[in-house]
């Protein structure tokens, strides 16, 4: 194997040592930041995630408010709780775990968190803001937010290469390929219909996969020494696991370590860069 692993949990511990600090001086002058989530019915991957996520505002320092509905809550009760979360002046991050269930309207849900409680950076007026020249968004996403930290502190130079970042949701790949080119890569956003996507991988000195299929960049699409960073996150057979299951990402990460010249693991790549942005967003919000 000749890549280096690009560690993202050793990453975002060092976040969370440097949010410790920032919290600890907010407290000192009376301000305690505070993230509400928001967890609608008993998904076991959502509760895992915002266990996780309350565990990290605990470790920083952040009081977290966790608000809990059932499956069969209206769309109305959804609604009034996150319009009280937004009037509440003690929370500075609001977080509604996805998904919700399928009756109630997401996009409903998600318009009503305040701008300046968006610590999930998913409101139109703020990818609006990646977009455009001169402006900045209030909050960034988390994971995409994650995936430039990586490499800046894994030492990538963006300015000037060439990225690609297969995918193009609203969540990841969009604003993912919005900060590179803020950050003056030159990028080629592909998606299910790039008619040679292997090509235009061999391109790229950054590739993103952002797909949600185990393996699917494959190592010889890699060029030699490129830095890749794979969000995707999928659960595979795996019987020599006790659950009979394991993660993986994007990336046939065997064959592409040998190619590349650094690449994040999954799990231990991106997943814990997405909880300690979260918590720079909401230190942010509460500093503001
Ligand atoms: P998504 O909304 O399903 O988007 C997937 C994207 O991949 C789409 O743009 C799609 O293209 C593209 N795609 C699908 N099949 C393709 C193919 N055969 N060739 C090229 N492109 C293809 O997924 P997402 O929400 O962005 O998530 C992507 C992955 O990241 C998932 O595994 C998810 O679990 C993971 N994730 C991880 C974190 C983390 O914290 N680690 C956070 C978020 C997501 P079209 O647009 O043409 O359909």
């Amino acid at each position: 194997m000749t890549a280096r692993i690009i560690d993202g949990k050793s990453i975002a511990q060092a976040i969370h040592g440097e949010l410790r600090a920032e919290v600890a001086a907010l407290r000192a002058r009376g301000i305690v930041p505070g993230l509400a989530t928001v967890l609608v019915g008993d998904n076991p991957a959502s509760h895992k995630y915002v266990s996780m996520k309350r565990k990290s505002c605990a470790e920083i320092g952040i009081e977290s408010f966790h608000c809990e509905l059932p499956a069969t809550a209206t769309q109305q009760e959804v609604l009034d709780l996150v319009q009280r979360l937004g009037a509440n002046p003690r929370v500075h991050g609001i977080l509604v775990q996805l998904p919700l269930p399928k009756h109630v309207d997401e996009r409903l849900v998600l318009d009503a968190v305040p701008l300046h409680k968006d610590v999930d950076g998913f409101h139109p007026l703020n990818i609006g803001a990646l977009a455009m020249k001169g402006r900045t968004p209030d909050f960034v996403p988390c994971t995409p937010a994650g995936c430039i930290e990586l490499l800046d502190r894994s030492g990538t130079s963006i300015a000037g290469a060439d990225a690609v970042v297969v995918g193009r949701s609203n969540i990841v790949g969009m604003p993912v390929a919005l900060l590179l080119t803020g950050r003056d890569a030159t990028v080629t956003i592909c998606h299910s219909r790039t008619k040679d996507l292997p090509a235009a991988v061999r391109r790229a000195d950054i590739v993103v996969a952002a797909i949600g299929r185990a393996h699917f960049v494959k190592g010889d699409w890699i060029k030699p020494g490129a830095v890749v960073i794979d969000v995707g996150t999928n659960v595979i057979d795996d019987p020599a696991k006790p659950g009979g299951k394991k993660l993986v990402g994007d990336v046939d990460f065997d064959a592409a370590a040998k190619v590349a010249g650094a690449i994040t693991p999954v799990p231990g790549g991106v997943g814990p860069m997405t909880i300690a942005m979260l918590m720079r967003n909401t230190v942010r919000g509460a500093s503001r």
